[in-house]
């Protein structure tokens, strides 16, 4: 298959109000040769205008929150799960707190704003409002304090502008609504520097509004410009006082200081400058949009609806960039309609100088709001992949296969360049000094120890592929109790320039580096080619002492079987390929996915473990067969850990390719566990990836051992059955 080598890397900052839109219409037409790389802090963007809604108990978690990952997945953009911390306009990179910086030819920043925490104190004794997961947190501790404490409590937002009433109101709804709050011990109050709520809105709204704070009983208090915040109170700068529990921060936007630092042109409030095609005045190829934009021609407030007006026209002009054509202004209406909820299923609406209220007003606003949300919640079929059929970009990637398809030796040379391979004395001859193959000295009296494991990539990201891949060949290693050494690495990268495979390749190694360096593993030499996909390998060679080794089998009468790990890795990823994966569950996954498992393998060890295995490609009962070796055991299903989402995904018959083919090991198991474990026993049968290790050790130990493991960090480490007297099936029990 021919594939259009990528020659251009678009790379959006934030999955804001903008970018979602600008990821939908690139899913929609793909542009040939262009790659496009989304780095984002949350990879669940809250969707502005039912945020109240879910404070408020209307909406779950699900509906108000645009889920990233399959968005991506539509629009063929990689995911990176990241923070950006800062820009280098020279290099064109941008700098992430967890990886290697991201090279662009084109950006586009849609981060947003945070409420200014400027005065003294906030930052210290106020909650927030953004980001909106450290807020969510908040909330659910404000609800528990609410339920378990008696005393009275004064609840306050400071900011009288939409979001702040309207978060005031959901939040007064929200607590009346939890079982056994009595409201009366419950104080709120509306804090704000202006003379009325709601500024920009016409007096009919601010009425109306007025009547709702009201009928709840919450009080005004204005002309009050905090000027510090201490526990327990806010202070203005004419000495008066507001005793307050809880201070909720909902004040005017402020922007993230990186765009500033990193010289992109930024107005007073440090809020980057765009012209009316949405690029920087001061930086051609740079975009931005949302709040964290100051559109010169057209200020308007920051607001969620601006910044949705804004992803077409950016859409349209990021395609025209990457086409080198004209960009073309666009003009954002002045007025617009607003529709700020009262917290109950009420809400005021107004338009100019016209309002007006009601139950049918909120109706009309969930209505817009969740078509809003089904835009990016149910994505249209993929149309024709244009990345495969264009005519010049096809001709180009008429590359060679074979030896023909190794990398070039300079971008090799300079990727090795970027990374740190790792030091040890025991290395002869590595990549310091690369050599036809490498040369490393085993301690003496020890034996050598070789595997090798590899993948495809199941996600969009070298760098987290990288550190997954890492660990997955290291798990052999520490399942035969042996010590790692030194690595060699097999990588594909996909058809791009030699500037983007490089890139990728640097990505790739530094986080499978990170996760080598941590485990005192020097990286020696490999093998890079060019492919259709990144695909990537480790052989891992290490070392053990003759009468140290582990092997599979050997589990005995009387042992515990130990899981360090959750399962359904799978699954997960099976259906993160079809875009059916939520993104909070696959970064999850990632996160254990990614924990080396060096100390796990020592504490198993310690505790006498004298069969061990890691779980992969032939699921737990393919392994635990394995080691049983026709041994009687005892699965207990109702223990298994599972990943987040996997027992769903299974209900929901998703499965992973392989799961067929490893559930043909059913035929050495006696099922008697009822119809509730049905999806657990499924799970048993997922193939994983950089999968938990699996050890048979004296059951009295176990106890003990599980407790140690908890304490390093295994969280998931679980008893899940025992080995008993005697040949015959694996048993299942609930
Ligand atoms: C309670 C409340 C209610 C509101 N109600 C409304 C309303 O009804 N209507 C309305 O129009 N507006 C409303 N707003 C305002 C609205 O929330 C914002 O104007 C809107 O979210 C701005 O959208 P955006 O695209 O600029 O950024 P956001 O929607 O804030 O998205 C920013 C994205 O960037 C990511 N990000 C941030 N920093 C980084 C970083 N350094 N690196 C990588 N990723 C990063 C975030 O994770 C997020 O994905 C409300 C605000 C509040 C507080």
């Amino acid at each position: 298959m021919l594939q259009t080598p990528v020659t251009q890397d678009l790379v959006l900052i934030g999955g804001g109000h903008a970018h979602v839109e600008v990821l939908r219409r690139f899913g929609m037409q793909p542009e040939p040769g262009l790659r496009i790389t989304l780095i984002s802090r949350d990879v669940h963007t809250p969707y502005s205008g039912m945020l109240p809604g879910l404070v408020a108990g209307h909406y779950d978690f699900d509906e108000t929150h645009i889920d990233l990952a399959p968005l991506a997945r539509f629009a063929g953009a990689r995911l990176y799960h990241d923070e950006v911390i800062g820009l280098d306009l020279l290099t064109r990179q941008v700098l992430c707190r967890g990886r290697p910086p991201v090279s662009y030819d084109l950006l586009s920043i849609d981060c947003g704003a945070t409420p200014s925490l400027a005065v003294p104190g906030a930052a210290a004794h106020a909650v927030p409002v953004k980001p909106v997961s450290s807020f969510s947190a908040r909330w659910e501790a404000l609800c528990a304090r609410v339920q378990r404490d008696d005393a009275p409590l004064a609840i306050g937002v400071i900011g009288g502008g939409a979001g702040g009433v309207e978060l005031l109101m959901a939040v007064h709804h929200g607590l009346a609504r939890l079982p056994g709050v009595d409201l009366a011990r419950l104080s709120f109050q509306l804090v704000t520097s202006g003379d009325d709520i709601l500024p920009g809105h016409p007096a009919r709204a601010r009425r109306l509004y007025r009547r709702a704070l009201d009928a709840a009983g919450i009080a005004l208090v204005t002309g009050f410009t905090v000027s510090a915040v201490e526990p327990g109170a806010v202070r203005a700068t004419d000495g008066r006082r507001v005793a307050l529990d809880e201070i909720l921060w909902v004040t005017q936007a402020a922007a993230p200081s990186w765009p500033h630092d990193a010289g992109l042109a930024c107005d007073e409030d440090g809020f980057i400058r765009v012209d009316a095609c949405l690029q920087s005045v001061s930086a051609p190829g740079v975009f931005a949009a949302g709040d964290v934009a100051a559109v010169e021609p057209y200020p308007r407030p920051k607001a969620g609806v601006f910044a949705v007006r804004q992803g077409p026209p950016l859409a349209a002009n990021l395609r025209r960039a990457a086409r080198d054509e004209a960009l073309v202004p666009f003009r954002p209406q002045r007025r617009f309609l607003s529709l700020v909820s009262t917290g109950a299923r009420h809400a005021v609406a107004s338009r100019g100088p016209f309002a007006c209220a009601g139950r049918w007003v909120w109706r009309w606003k969930d209505h817009i709001d969740r078509r809003f949300m089904r835009r990016y919640g149910e994505l249209p079929a993929m149309g024709e992949d244009t990345a495969g059929t264009d005519g010049d970009a096809a001709a180009e990637a008429m590359r060679c296969g074979g030896c023909g398809a190794k990398i070039g030796a300079e971008v090799l040379r300079e990727a090795l360049a970027a990374i740190a391979p790792g030091a040890r004395a025991d290395v002869v001859i590595g990549l310091g000094e690369p050599d036809d193959a490498a040369v490393v000295a085993l301690p003496p009296g020890r034996l050598a120890v070789h595997t090798v494991d590899g993948f495809r990539s199941f996600i969009d990201d070298p760098w987290t592929l990288g550190r997954v891949a890492a660990n997955h060949a290291l798990n052999d290693v520490y399942a035969m109790g042996a010590t790692p050494q030194t690595a060699l690495a097999l990588v594909t990268l996909p058809f791009a320039d030699n500037a983007r495979m490089q890139d990728d390749l640097v990505q790739l190694l530094r986080g499978a580096g990170e996760v080598f360096s941590s485990a005192d593993v020097a990286l020696v030499g490999g093998h890079t080619g060019e492919g259709a996909e990144l695909a990537v390998g480790f052989a891992i060679n290490g070392h053990v002492a003759a009468d140290a080794v582990v092997r599979k089998r050997g589990a005995s009468p009387g042992d515990a079987l130990v899981l360090t790990r959750a399962l359904g890795s799978g699954v997960l990823f099976a259906a993160a390929m079809r875009g059916s994966a939520r993104a909070r569950w696959i970064g999850a996954a990632l996160e254990t996915m990614c924990q080396g498992q060096a100390a796990a393998a020592a504490c198993l060890v310690a505790h006498g473990a004298h069969a061990m295995t890691d779980v992969t490609g032939f699921g737990l009962i393919g392994h635990l067969c394995e080691m049983l070796d026709g041994r009687r055991a005892t699965l207990a299903l109702g223990r298994l850990p599972l990943y987040a989402g996997a027992e769903a995904l299974v209900l929901a018959d998703v499965h992973s390719t392989l799961h067929a083919e490893n559930r043909r090991a059913h035929r050495h198991v006696e099922p008697r566990h009822g119809a509730d474990m049905a999806a657990r026993y499924e799970l048993a049968f997922d193939p994983q990836t950089a999968g938990g290790l699996l050890a048979a050790l004296p059951a009295e130990r176990a106890a003990h051992c599980v407790a140690e493991l908890h304490r390093a960090g295994y969280v998931d480490s679980v008893v899940i059955g025992h080995v008993g007297d005697g040949d015959g099936p694996l048993v299942t029990v609930d």
